[in-house]
């Protein structure tokens, strides 16, 4: 890895955070607030909440197995994807990025809002890659590379041999998005982290968690990268509202364990269904709670179930991803719907 001087943007690495009144008398005991104008009516909601979120990350901490300064939490994913960009990547060049293609819409969006050169780099017939290939497409501008694993929409896992190659051989910071590694059996790469340095892995409480609404993704990462996330980072990123429900679901890891493996049976089943279906030509492999399926006329069947008042993803104009359609699985009822549905069509 290049020394990570000369991958941030000139003006990151010279910024001076905003400093917030709650900063600046650094942890002393304290009994009387008068320092941020706020309201002293309407407790808790009247105080700004902690900026660095420090008894959430020592729950994420425990459940996720990452010391505390190696946690970054963001309002969703989606904050830890952009800030990568904001920190690394010039705007208007030259710096530009690599990425698997099918994958994950929001790094090509962050790219484009960020204006930075967006390279995809196909995945093979198996949705696979290979280190070689990736890193064909990097230059000496190449700043970050994205992978996902298991990828959406393929739902497959990576090769991690090739995952591993890929930190341990681009000189830039390396994310690698494992957004469902909670449906997976392979081994998080998050508990790798003190071996490589560029190394960003994401996770979310969005999936398996059962908490898209509150808005809380975790990007794990060595201290000095994370130092740098929160200089870079709105003050106040993740609301009161958000850590205290994030910490309730936290405390009981069991019930998710419980969703995994009933949402696990359901897949099994919902696939083999599926192969049997006239209308379905292909079950792709996966390791997270949704398969691709290729159907014989996706968009078609897209519209048919729409009407029903069922909704999958249609993936038919994704590249590799010709009549396929996405299915999440749901609960057995749900899934039975959509079963009967599909059996129904003429
Ligand atoms: C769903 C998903 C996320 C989650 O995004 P949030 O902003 O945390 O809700 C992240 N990465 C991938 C690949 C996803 O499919």
């Amino acid at each position: 890895m290049k020394p990570l001087q000369e991958l941030v943007r000139p003006n990151i690495w010279a910024l001076a955070p905003y400093s917030s009144a709650r900063n600046e008398y650094a942890g002393r005991e304290a009994r009387v607030f008068l320092d941020a104008n706020e309201n002293p009516y309407h407790q808790p909601y009247n105080r700004y909440p902690d900026p660095l979120q420090l008894e959430l990350k020592a729950a994420v901490s425990k459940v996720k197995g990452v010391p505390v300064e190696q946690i970054f939490l963001g309002n969703g994913s989606d904050e830890a994807i952009d800030l990568p960009y904001r920190c690394f990547c010039r705007p208007g060049g030259p710096d530009n990025v690599v990425a698997i293609e099918p994958t994950y819409g929001m790094y090509k969006v962050c790219a484009d809002i960020n204006d930075v050169e967006y390279r995809p780099v196909l995945l093979d017939e198996h949705y696979q890659i290979t280190a070689e290939r990736l890193l064909e497409a990097t230059d000496q501008h190449t700043k970050l590379i994205w992978l996902c694993s298991p990828n959406n929409p393929t739902g497959n896992s990576l090769n991690r041999d090739e995952i591993v190659k890929v930190i341990e051989q681009f000189e830039g910071i390396v994310i690698v998005d494992e957004a469902y590694s909670d449906f997976s059996q392979q081994k998080p790469l998050r508990l790798e982290l003190d071996k490589y340095p560029n190394l960003i892995v994401l996770n979310t409480l969005s999936k398996a968690w059962g908490c898209a609404a509150i808005r809380l993704g975790m990007a794990f990462a060595s201290a000095d990268i994370v130092a740098l996330f929160n200089k870079v980072k709105y003050p106040y990123n993740i609301n009161l509202l958000t850590q205290q429900q994030a910490l309730e679901t936290l405390k009981d890891p069991f019930e998710t364990d419980r969703w995994v493996k009933l949402l696990l049976q359901e897949r099994s089943r919902l696939m083999e269904a599926f192969m049997q279906l006239p209308i379905c030509q292909q079950v792709f492999p996966t390791d997270a709670n949704f398969f691709l399926a290729r159907m014989t006329d996706a968009q078609a069947i897209y519209d048919y179930l729409v009407d029903r008042g069922i909704i999958v993803r249609n993936r038919h104009r994704i590249q590799l991803c010709e009549n396929c359609l996405r299915i999440t699985i749901g609960t057995k009822s749900e899934n039975n719907e959509l079963l009967a549905a599909l059996r129904q069509w003429q």
